[in-house]
């Protein structure tokens, strides 16, 4: 239960990020956060921990019972918006690309896909969003030490960086995005 994602928002709703639910109770314990229930209105702790705990509800265990884990934890005295920049890693990558081989556009599943260089490494080619693009292994070896045009390949599309926002790369890595959280992650 303690691997549950909350959703945090700032005191204008807007997501900052997602985290667990230790620390989404460490917030709400301390006051920090206000939890936010199915009617929009917001809670502190005890008239939290006062709620029933529903069907649909994750819950966990306290002294006495059952606390309901809220979905959506309010940061009331946090106004900003955190500057969102989107990390070059393998897994933001795969989400780019679609985990589609960017040659041969075939999807054959996360271990036969690897990350290629478009120039190579060898050639000088250099990691960034604009050299980097995910393709299956049978491509990989195909190309080479070449560059697309020397080996003859095509890539589906040129590859930059994305421009998602905080918003859209919750969307994308939470892999349980809940329906308490679609107003705020706007789709
Ligand atoms: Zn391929």
């Amino acid at each position: 239960m303690l691997n549950v994602p909350v959703l945090l928002v700032n005191r204008h709703y807007a997501p900052v990020s997602v985290t667990s639910v230790r620390r989404a109770m460490v917030l709400l314990f301390g006051g920090a956060a206000l939890a936010l229930d199915e009617s929009g209105n917001l809670h502190d702790f005890p008239a939290w921990r006062d709620l029933p705990v529903r069907e649909t509800d994750d819950r966990l265990p306290i002294i006495g019972g059952a606390l309901r884990i809220p979905r959506v934890l309010h940061l009331s005295r946090y106004d900003r918006t955190p500057r969102f920049g989107v990390r070059l890693t393998r897994r933001n990558l795969l989400l780019r690309d679609s985990y589609r081989c960017q040659y041969c556009s075939g999807e054959p599943g996360l271990r036969e896909l690897n990350v290629d260089h478009v120039l190579p490494r060898s050639r000088g080619g250099r990691d960034t969003w604009d050299n980097l693009v995910i393709s299956c292994r049978a491509c990989n070896l195909k190309k080479g030490k070449r560059t697309p045009d020397e080996a003859g390949m095509r890539l589906l599309r040129t590859p930059v960086k994305p421009g998602w926002s905080t918003a859209a790369h919750i969307a994308l890595t939470t892999r349980t995005p809940f329906l308490e959280w679609q107003p705020f992650l706007g789709s």
